[in-house]
């Protein structure tokens, strides 16, 4: 059965929500309660196309299924509208927050392009001064509730601009106040990461993370890049390493693989993958394997090995939880519990986090997952 973005499903007759999660791939501005535009867009004189919270979810769940990323990236053009001023950054890290915990998140990154967010007059700096405010209200709160989640910031590039060297400057100056990794994100296909090289050599110089947006829109080339231009240490989605296999035998449950040079590379060296599910449904990005979830090479990569983990993208435009990802894949390849608990795993694994943090992360879900 479908479940909404703010409902449970059971697994084994253990509630999938309660689980505890972690949640590496979210954006802030593909995260807003449709609730929270409308009032934010009548403060900020911007216009909304439906007047109702559950018209405009509609709303936003129909320009998503385009299967254009093109297309699907028009629906930010209002979230980024309503988050301008501090007031509305504050509020929607706040509810981001309060929204991941309710969904069982223990620890999340949050990704956002603060240079889109200059409209209102503040600065770069501000901008993620805001939005950390926002995340330690929504921390405290969480916590007022009895709960505990903890959340990071991804200060994030775009592609097409020219701002990635003070991008990534801004992300360093940020590191200990908030900031955890840097990411590039926007169109993919014609902007590899060599272009943003610079920004790179001195994230690499600071030793500072990089998850970059690869394999989604485009294919090997841009994956390859993102791994040595970009030196990422994760993959935005990475789904197109899938292109570099190719299925040479199915016999039963045994399937014989040859693998390509990078896709050996990426799953030999445990370099994360960040896929999510609907997401890359929506936005063609598997469109190479079919159209329906059971076509998603997720089954594929995970079997062979790779470090998979499950995130949702943008919650909002593909009315989406982690919960419900989690559901739909135990849905179409039969997961259990123990393979939930795995991508919960390799996700705890692979935050930008230290190893102690991290190893308390991987010991909080192995007791959640065993109760
Ligand atoms: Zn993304």
């Amino acid at each position: 059965m479908a479940i909404d973005q703010h409902g449970d499903a059971n697994l084994e007759g253990v509630s999938i929500r309660s689980l505890p999660k972690v949640s590496l791939h979210d954006h802030l501005d593909g995260a807003l309660r449709p609730q929270t535009i409308i009032e934010l867009a009548d403060e900020a004189g911007v216009e909304v196309p439906e007047a109702a919270a559950d018209d405009l979810a509609d709303w936003f769940e129909d320009q998503s299924d385009s299967g254009s990323l093109v297309e699907y990236l028009k629906t930010f053009d209002l979230t980024i509208a309503v988050m301008q001023t501090r007031d509305g950054l504050r509020r929607v890290a706040k509810e981001f927050v309060e929204d991941l915990a309710a969904d069982g998140v223990i620890y999340g990154e949050v990704r956002w392009a603060p240079e889109q967010h200059l409209g209102g007059g503040l600065s770069l700096d501000e901008v993620v001064e805001a939005v950390q405010e926002g995340i330690e209200e929504g921390e405290d709160s969480v916590e007022g509730s009895g709960r505990d989640i903890r959340v990071g910031q991804l200060i994030t590039a775009m592609r097409h601009t020219d701002r990635s060297l003070e991008i990534a400057e801004l992300a360093v100056r940020h590191r200990g106040r908030g900031a955890v990794g840097f990411d590039i994100a926007g169109p993919e296909a014609g902007f590899p990461p060599s272009n943003l090289r610079p920004a790179f050599d001195y994230l690499a110089s600071a030793f500072f993370p990089a998850t970059v947006h690869a394999g989604e829109a485009a294919g090997l080339d841009s994956i390859r890049s993102a791994l040595i231009d970009g030196r990422a240490l994760r993959l935005g989605h990475g789904v197109r390493i899938a292109e570099d296999l190719d299925v040479v035998a199915e016999k039963g449950e045994e399937v014989q693989v040859r693998f390509g040079d990078l896709a050996r590379w990426v799953r030999d060296r445990e370099i994360p993958l960040e896929l999510s599910p609907s997401s890359n449904l929506q936005t063609g990005a598997i469109a190479a394997w079919g159209t329906q979830l059971e076509d998603h090479p997720f089954d594929l990569l995970y079997q062979l090995g790779f470090a998979v983990t499950v995130n949702v993208d943008n919650r909002t435009m593909s009315r989406t939880s982690l919960t419900r990802e989690l559901k739909l894949l135990a849905d179409a390849f039969e997961y259990t519990l123990d393979d939930l608990e795995a991508f919960q795993l390799n996700a705890a694994a692979a935050a930008f986090l230290t190893i102690e943090e991290r190893e308390e992360l991987i010991e909080l879900i192995g007791e959640g997952f065993s109760a």
